[in-house]
């Protein structure tokens, strides 16, 4: 294929985490729309990785391993996407782990919230639809459901698990400046995703001091003047460029994958970075087989 005309989604997720496809119906449902590249990021976890990257050999997508880290800075909310890190690394396994935990307590802290509402959602029931470690308030609003104690996922939110809802408990996240050393010590690259949706813009200066590789410039909810600012941006501090769906499969209606088109050229150019000897003066590259 021309690769003028060839597209990346390096922003997905799966039954892994919040979204509802497995990773080989993520595979497929790509090498329908004609995708070359995908990457899964997953919240928290790298546990469908390997799935996804059989899933994706088989056809014939190219695979880079990835995750979504919820983390702060001042205050705010900012996800910051990881892209190549090596799946084996102890630190990084160890400190996805802590969180996975920090995921886990927080779902049995809602579910007694709820249960002293007189809610009798029972805790199991959200373990084992979520079926995963890294659930989240989704599987909650989805157990509701299940159990005819909502009407809809909405009506969850809305009711419950909104911020500040009665059923609601902050998470404990890692700052974004050791989010940005974990994932390069494991020898990948970070990356400040849809920064359209955070106040990502106050703090950008300070992420790319803190060695920041990369801005999600194309992302589903970003709009075409969105996408400009962030490229500008993208280009006033030399970092690459990446963008994804964000597809959550079913869970949020209609699957967002295929909705964004990152130009393959942004892809080689992060291949490019993680495939060189040293990339940003740091980890040794386990990359150099993959591609
Ligand atoms: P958590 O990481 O557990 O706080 O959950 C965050 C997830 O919940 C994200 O995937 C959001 O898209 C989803 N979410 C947050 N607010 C709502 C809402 N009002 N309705 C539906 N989903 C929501
Ligand atoms: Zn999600
Ligand atoms: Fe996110
Ligand atoms: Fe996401």
């Amino acid at each position: 294929m021309n690769r003028d005309n060839m597209f990346a989604d390096l922003h997905l997720h799966t039954c892994f985490s919040d979204g509802t496809y497995t990773p080989e119906e993520l595979a497929a449902r790509g090498s329908s729309l004609g995708v070359a590249a995908m990457s899964l990021t997953d919240h928290d976890t790298v546990e469908g990785c390997p799935r996804m990257a059989a899933a994706c050999a088989a056809a014939g997508i190219e695979f880079l391993p990835g995750t979504e880290l919820t983390a702060e800075f001042n205050g705010n909310e900012v996800h910051v996407l990881a892209y190549g890190i090596d799946l084996t690394n102890p630190r990084f396994l160890l400190e996805v782990a802590r969180f996975q935990a920090v995921r886990q307590d927080r779902i049995r802290e809602m579910v007694a919230r709820l249960n002293k509402l007189n809610v009798p959602l029972e805790v199991d029931s959200v373990f084992a639809l979520a079926n995963c470690r890294s659930p989240g308030r989704p599987h909650v609003a989805r157990a509701l459901v299940q159990a005819g104690l909502c009407a809809s996922l909405e009506e969850a939110f809305d009711r419950f698990l909104k911020a500040h809802r009665p059923a609601w408990v902050p998470k404990c996240k890692m700052s974004a400046l050791e989010a940005i050393r974990l994932i390069q010590q494991a020898g990948g690259l970070a990356v400040a995703a849809h920064p359209g949706l955070n106040r990502t813009d106050l703090i950008i200066g300070q992420l790319v001091d803190a060695g920041l590789d990369g801005i999600e410039c194309f992302h589903s909810k970003h709009t075409g003047p969105t996408v400009q600012h962030y490229l500008a941006i993208a280009d006033h501090y030399g970092l690459l460029v990446t963008g994804g769906s964000d597809c959550h499969g079913l869970s949020k209606g209609k699957p967002l994958i295929g909705s964004v088109k990152l130009p393959y050229v942004y892809f080689e150019k992060l291949k490019e970075r993680l495939t060189a000897p040293v990339h940003s003066g740091r980890s040794q590259n386990h990359l150099a087989q993959t591609f």
